[in-house]
């Protein structure tokens, strides 16, 4: 068996169509047939390449197990890498679908079965990218997204044609075994999907998978207080399943965008409000900007520092799946006036001579402290 992809093989895009499969194999067939090469081993080793993955991407179903489970479903059994149990975990290699969209995991438990159990697969899981805005998550919100995944084919039921046959494959056993080096592996039946069984008669509006893909719109409910990294799960909302399993989940990861004016940790918010330096020095009052869209009456006290830091309790984000909110830290930032007329510097100077050593303690005090350190040397 090969160890190269069988899309690359064929030179075809992933998403091509049957047609377009069926034309690039002829193509290629024909470059390298053995009738045109006789004697020559690479080309009719290309050759057998070339037929083994048409033989899988002209079959609907197995070229879904193929989509689904990659290269490996294939080859587990010869080179022993993986082997069934390699089909779990994470999946990001993607399937075609658009950016937002990445294929989860395929939702897979291995598990016991014996000749013939039918075996309903669970559909895949799916990831959406949602970002909102910080207002978004203090308010809460309804959100529509538009998803494309697999659901049941109405005009089957989703049984993908008219009645079953066995699989030729496997003989209706579900399972195949094939010989690596001195050990007979058993794994499971990629065509059927190990149910034993094929379609006949097969449905032409899905070509016998029994599920089709088709664009959704789904409202999300995001609750108040949501955060980034939380992932929330719409059940059943995913892929369905193969052979009546039941659907994936559907995964929303959000983002909450970053604020202009607050910053946040937690359910508490940051901000920094400027104040002018006679509120700071005289004391008065302020607004201060709030997430519910309401400004807050800040009483500021005479002799107010920069950076001095004042808590407005409850005023910050709602706490997820409560009823209450977290606090809002204000930083006063003390303005210096700029651009003064001369009659305010000459306020200034007026005030300038009038201070005393208490009324700028902190000049001061650090005045007074290098001078020691100068005496001291
Ligand atoms: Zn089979
Ligand atoms: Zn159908």
């Amino acid at each position: 068996m090969t160890t190269q992809n069988y899309y690359d093989l064929l030179g075809v895009e992933k998403s091509a169509s049957f047609d377009e499969i069926k034309r690039a194999f002829r193509v290629k067939a024909k470059e390298c047939h053995p009738d045109y090469h006789p004697g020559d081993t690479a080309a009719e080793a290309k050759f057998k390449e070339i037929n083994e993955a048409y033989e899988v991407l002209k079959d609907d179903q197995k070229r879904a197990a193929y989509d689904r489970y990659g290269h490996q479903a294939y080859t587990s059994g010869m080179n022993g890498a993986g082997g069934a149990s390699g089909f779990g975990g994470f999946d990001f290699s993607g399937t075609g679908f658009e950016s937002i969209f990445e294929e989860m995991f395929s939702g897979f438990a291995g598990r016991a079965r014996s000749a013939g159990e039918a075996r309903a697969n669970r559909g895949a899981d799916l990831r959406y990218d949602l970002e909102i805005s910080l207002q978004e998550a203090y308010d809460g919100l309804k959100k529509s997204i538009d998803v494309e995944t697999y659901v049941s084919c109405d005009d089957c039921s989703g049984k993908g044609g008219k009645s079953l046959e066995q699989c030729d494959t496997c003989g209706g056993y579900g399972h195949i075994r094939q010989r690596q080096g001195f050990f007979v592996v058993d794994t499971e039946c990629p065509a059927c999907n190990g149910t034993g069984k094929k379609v006949k008669d097969a449905c032409s509006k899905c070509k016998g998978s029994g599920r089709v893909r088709k664009k959704r719109t789904l409202e999300v409910n995001i609750p108040k207080g949501i955060d980034s990294g939380v992932r929330m799960r719409l059940s059943g909302e995913g892929h369905v399943g193969l052979n009546g399993g039941p659907a994936g989940d559907l995964y929303v990861f959000l983002t909450v965008k970053n604020h202009e004016i607050f910053e946040r940790e937690g359910a508490n918010l940051y901000c920094e409000v400027p104040i002018p330096m006679t509120t700071a020095a005289l004391g008065g009052t302020i607004d201060v900007p709030t997430m519910s869209g309401k400004t807050e009456k800040l009483e500021i006290k005479a002799g107010t520092q920069s950076g001095h830091q004042v808590k407005l309790k409850g005023k910050g984000m709602p706490i997820l799946k409560s009823s209450s909110f977290g606090d809002l830290y204000v930083s006063l930032k003390v303005e210096t006036p700029k651009h003064l007329t001369q009659r305010q510097k000459e306020l200034l100077k007026e005030f300038a001579k009038e201070s005393k050593e208490e009324t700028q303690e902190a000049c001061t005090d650090f005045l007074s402290q290098i001078k020691k350190l100068w005496d001291n040397i």
